[in-house]
């Protein structure tokens, strides 16, 4: 059997991390161990924000907490919708919404660089295209 190797809280620490900044991809979420940084403390820096303490602990408060995350396991974001960003057409809007048992619903919508169609507009375009090659008949259901 394997002990939990969370003695120092190091592992704890480290996983805590990996799911922030897998939660928070979108914004770039980083972190910095105090040996690396500049002002000596735990930092953490992210798309419209930035986070330093003394310990790691605090500073996972405070990411968390800017984030709105309550840190629990449930805190997920689900994928609703991905559509075309109407004002570039080179960013795809993919809308999600937090599935948390402790947090209050709430919508997010992340911008990401995507000039290749998404999977629903990959299915339209072969519908289309389905379509097309089906002439003989009426296009669409009428109205
Ligand atoms: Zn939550």
């Amino acid at each position: 059997m394997t002990p939990m190797e969370d003695d120092d809280g190091q592992p704890a620490y480290y996983a805590a991390r990996s799911t922030l900044a897998a939660r928070y991809g979108h914004l770039v979420l980083k972190f910095t161990h105090a040996y690396l940084s500049d002002s000596g403390q735990h930092e953490a820096s992210w798309i419209g924000g930035a986070a330093r303490a003394d310990t790691e602990h605090e500073l996972l408060a405070l990411v968390r907490a800017a984030m709105g995350d309550c840190g629990g396991d449930g805190h997920l974001w689900v994928t609703e919708d991905i559509k075309r960003d109407p004002s570039d057409s080179d960013n795809a809007l993919i809308i999600q919404r937090l599935k948390c048992p402790d947090c209050p619903q709430q919508e997010r919508v992340i911008t990401l660089y995507h000039p290749q169609p998404t999977p629903a507009e990959a299915s339209q375009e072969r519908a289309s295209a389905a379509m097309e090659t089906d002439s003989g008949k009426p296009a669409g259901p009428s109205g």
